[in-house]
């Protein structure tokens, strides 16, 4: 067995304990797993593995990594942070986009995803923490964000992503993801469908399941540590 082989199988058992303690059902919970700065190669080792959704950070490594693999029928996930010069990009080989926090990246991802092609499934980035220095759009702005998104032909909301500061107070990290919940929660009382909750990474995976997550991005804990900080 590879490592990569090993690590998927530790963090699927972590994945399912998460969920049984939390009375949720496994199968809620779908890994993504997060290969920036990993080579197509460890992409294809998880893939035999039978991981299918893979996140990556920078639009022309994720590029490249889909166009190479586009054999093995994967799903991409475009999850850092995006400038409007790369939506194009993003919008002609993603499947779905996690880091949207602004009008206009959303209009022009909405308008450049090719007709041949499903709309894009995005959810939308929220600041959960309150960090000036954070990209995630702040509460208060999300509701006219959501109308705005949902009315795009291009694109599917799905639902809510955010990234905690990091610490590892567990009851902070809990706080934070509980605020993104809510936030589901008011988006669903305004008649949208809003399903994900895309939250926890490889040191709070078991935090964001109990608070409800429907979409765990790990990296790390499959691949290992990344060299560069990112
Ligand atoms: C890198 C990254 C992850 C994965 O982080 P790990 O700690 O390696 O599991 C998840 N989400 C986003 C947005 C990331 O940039």
């Amino acid at each position: 067995m590879t490592r990569i082989a090993e690590n998927l199988q530790a963090v699927r058992a972590r994945i399912a304990a998460a969920a049984l303690a939390a009375g949720r059902n496994p199968e809620e919970v779908a890994l993504l797993a997060v290969s920036k700065t990993w080579p197509a190669e460890d992409v294809a080792d998880a893939a035999r593995c039978g991981q299918r959704a893979f996140g990556e950070n920078y639009v022309q490594e994720g590029v490249d990594k889909i166009v190479q693999l586009s054999g093995l029928g994967l799903e991409w996930h475009f999850i850092g942070p995006l400038q409007s010069n790369k939506t194009r990009l993003v919008a002609e080989h993603f499947d779905w986009v996690h880091s949207i926090d602004r009008a206009k990246i959303a209009e022009r991802l909405s308008a450049q995803r090719p007709g041949s092609m499903e709309p894009l499934n995005v959810c939308l980035q929220v600041n959960v923490s309150g960090e000036g220095s954070k990209s995630g759009v702040r509460p208060e702005a999300l509701p006219a964000l959501a109308d705005m998104v949902s009315a795009l032909p291009g694109l599917r909301l799905r639902g809510l992503m955010c990234i905690p500061e990091a610490t590892h107070d567990q009851r902070l990290l809990r706080s934070r993801f509980a605020t993104l919940r809510e936030l589901r929660g008011d988006l669903r009382a305004r008649g949208l469908v809003a399903e994900t909750l895309s939250m926890g990474m490889s040191h709070d995976v078991e935090e964001a399941i109990a608070e409800g997550a429907t979409i765990v991005r790990v990296g790390s804990a499959i691949f290992g540590e990344r060299s560069a900080p990112t």
